[in-house]
């Protein structure tokens, strides 16, 4: 499949959904009767998940179509009183955090929006504008969720720290941010730890998944808008039995548009205070 005969089915499909006589549920159908067949897979879910983004974005955002005179987007428009750019991807894995990074912090905001590649729902509309770090990496926001403070004894205190830190992509750097406490969130592996009742692992795993999903969900309404991932803080052990190991941060949800950029966990001198 050629760009010049995706652009062109583009161009028919986006002027049918605008043209007042014609509108949406006209370009939709001939999406599926007439150029599914002339589309390659990648095409066909892509132009469906840019005219679903379009429909029921437009008026949000004041969406125009863009994408064929070089603009890097698939949309202009407006988000949060600034002109932004829109691209729309139904699997970030096509569209990898790094091919993003020649378009951030040229003054003109960059949003992504990403759409289930089977259900075409809207998941996420978020922004890749982040800080950089002075080695040239990007600054990514992310949730550490400490486990249970104790005192100088070792005795547990009841509560915990979370920490909403800036972890660059490039040289591992954290710089804190800002603290939460509270005595009701534990760290994702006490959490863990505290599902051994449940026998069926699939159910364990699942109810830890979904753990991690609502604190992400929580800190990111409630501090911080591109909030990319939740995080832990362990010893990793390594060696054939384990006997060596370090200290480290490891993920435990991150936001697919980051997902690359932090394959491992970070190594650190030592647990983090
Ligand atoms: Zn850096």
């Amino acid at each position: 499949m050629d760009a010049e005969s995706y652009n062109r089915i583009r161009r028919i499909i986006f002027s049918t959904a605008n043209n007042p006589e014609r509108g949406f549920g006209v370009a939709r159908e001939w999406l599926e009767t007439t150029y599914r067949s002339q589309l390659d897979h990648l095409g066909y879910v892509g132009l469906k998940a840019e005219l679903q983004f379009y429909e029921q974005c437009r008026a949000e955002f004041a969406l125009t179509v863009a994408g064929d005179m070089g603009e890097h987007a698939d949309f202009a428009g407006h988000y949060a009183g600034q002109v932004t750019r829109f691209d729309v991807t139904t699997n970030i894995g096509f569209k990898r955090f790094r091919d993003y990074e020649p378009h951030i912090g040229d003054g003109i905001r960059y949003r992504i929006a990403l759409l289930d590649n089977a259900s075409f729902e809207i998941v996420d509309v978020f922004d890749l504008a982040f800080d950089r770090c002075h080695c040239g990496g990007h600054l990514v926001p992310v949730v550490t969720m400490l486990d249970g403070n104790r005192n100088r004894h070792g005795d547990p205190l009841w509560h915990n720290d979370q920490v909403e830190m800036n972890i660059c992509t490039g040289c591992h750097h954290l710089v804190e941010v800002n603290r939460f406490y509270n005595q009701t969130r534990f760290s994702p592996q006490e959490y863990y730890s505290d599902l051994g009742y449940i026998d069926d692992e699939d159910e364990r795993n699942r109810a830890y998944e979904q753990y991690c999903v609502d604190n992400y969900k929580y800190f990111r309404r409630r501090h911080q808008d591109n909030l990319m991932g939740i995080a832990g803080v362990g010893y990793f052990r390594e060696g054939y039995k384990g006997e060596d190991g370090y200290w480290g941060l490891g993920f435990n949800f991150l936001n697919r548009a980051v997902e690359d950029a932090f394959p491992f966990p970070i190594r650190m001198d030592g647990p983090y205070e």
